[in-house]
């Protein structure tokens, strides 16, 4: 007996299937991989490696621009973390 990678599901191991439980497993953990980086993506990594920056806040503003342009961006000031004020 095994456990299913996908589900978690005990199968017993044979030959033909080595870690998925079903061939339904097996295809839905293949469409659920992560996407990839592109290229440009990978070189703006690297490009972030060798900068140096004001505040952590202005390192995960760069690391969310690339990984994750969806996301809101984080607010920055003057390359520093923009603090809401109360007033
Ligand atoms: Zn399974």
């Amino acid at each position: 007996m095994d456990t299913c990678s996908y589900c978690g599901a005990p199968f017993p191991r044979t030959r033909k299937t080595r870690k998925y439980c079903t061939n339904r497993c097996k295809t839905n953990a293949c469409l659920d991989k992560k996407p990839r980086l592109r290229a440009a993506e990978v070189e703006a990594l690297h490009e972030i490696l060798r900068t140096e920056f004001h505040s952590v806040e202005a390192l995960r503003e760069q690391l969310r621009a690339i990984l994750a342009p969806h996301l809101p961006p984080i607010p920055l000031i003057d390359g520093r973390a923009a603090v809401p004020r109360l007033d």
